[in-house]
């Protein structure tokens, strides 16, 4: 058990990457909070994790609201009394190439995926200080690296969170705080069931891999990072996306 007793809370644990880090997280004696603005798929989650004899909680959030953010912050204190681990996880597209992208879709991926990963971080460390320990866990792109077709609000926010995991490595590596952030490349979920099929082909055969990755793969580097065997890993950006760049 490689996170036994530690308490992590997922945003957008309800589906894809962060329902998989969930599953995952449990089976290796994790005690969760199922953070997710979708209600339905978050209660799905929590009913596999007790039907599997894990420890969980559903706790709806929109991370793009700070209210909302502090909630499950302090749910998450109020029945575990303590949280060791987070997966700022949640986030969304909107795509359009520059020319055509509107306000409207620039603003609402800012909200979700830039200030969504700030006020959740800004929402537990407080705790993590008391501590004297936790680990930060923030979700990137091979997009906010690279650029990528249409993806202007997509990758301006992905980099923003590279910027910021580094930035809080240095400020709070001092307080026993490790924060990393993992790189996906293009994995089979439901944002990438939005792509054409023609266009996730090619992306395919751009992968040395000559695959997709599947949710797992995420989930697995999530978990190395959460775990004890990162205690020594702080700023880094761990690229999972079978070297699509290369
Ligand atoms: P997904 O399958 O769409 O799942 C995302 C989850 O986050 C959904 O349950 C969604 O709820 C929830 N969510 C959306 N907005 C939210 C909000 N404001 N507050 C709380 N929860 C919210 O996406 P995914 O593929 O697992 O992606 C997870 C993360 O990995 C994202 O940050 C994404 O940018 C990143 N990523 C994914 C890929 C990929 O290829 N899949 C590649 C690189 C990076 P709803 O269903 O209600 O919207």
């Amino acid at each position: 058990m490689r996170l036994a007793d530690k308490v992590a809370i997922v945003t957008g644990g309800g589906n894809g990457l962060g329902k998989e880090t969930v599953l995952l997280f449990a089976r290796e004696g994790a005690k969760l909070v199922i953070a997710d603005f979708d209600e339905k798929s978050g209660h799905e989650v929590l009913s596999q994790v007790k039907d599997s004899g894990g420890e969980a909680i559903f706790q709806q959030v929109d991370v793009s609201n700070l209210e909302s953010v502090k909630q499950m912050a302090k749910a998450a204190i109020e029945h575990y009394g303590r949280i060791d681990i987070l997966i700022n996880n949640a986030g969304i597209t909107n795509d359009g190439l520059l020319a055509k992208l509107s306000k409207e879709a620039w603003q609402q991926v800012i909200d979700v995926n830039l200030s969504g990963v700030f006020y959740c971080a800004q929402a537990v460390i407080p705790t993590m200080i008391e501590q004297g320990k936790g680990k930060i866990i923030n979700t990137s792109s091979v997009s906010g690296v690279y650029g990528n077709f249409g993806q202007t609000n997509y990758a301006a926010t992905k980099a923003g969170v590279v910027g910021m995991t580094k930035t809080w490595a240095k400020e709070l590596g001092g307080k026993g705080i490790n924060v990393n952030a993992v790189a996906p490349g293009f994995i089979e979920t439901g944002m990438t069931a939005k792509v054409p099929a023609k266009v996730l082909d090619k992306m395919k055969e751009k992968v040395p891999l000559k695959r997709l990755g599947k949710p797992r793969d995420i989930a697995n580097a999530y978990l190395y990072l959460a775990s004890d065997e990162a205690d020594y890993v702080n700023g880094t950006v761990l690229h999972v996306d079978g070297g699509i760049v290369l």
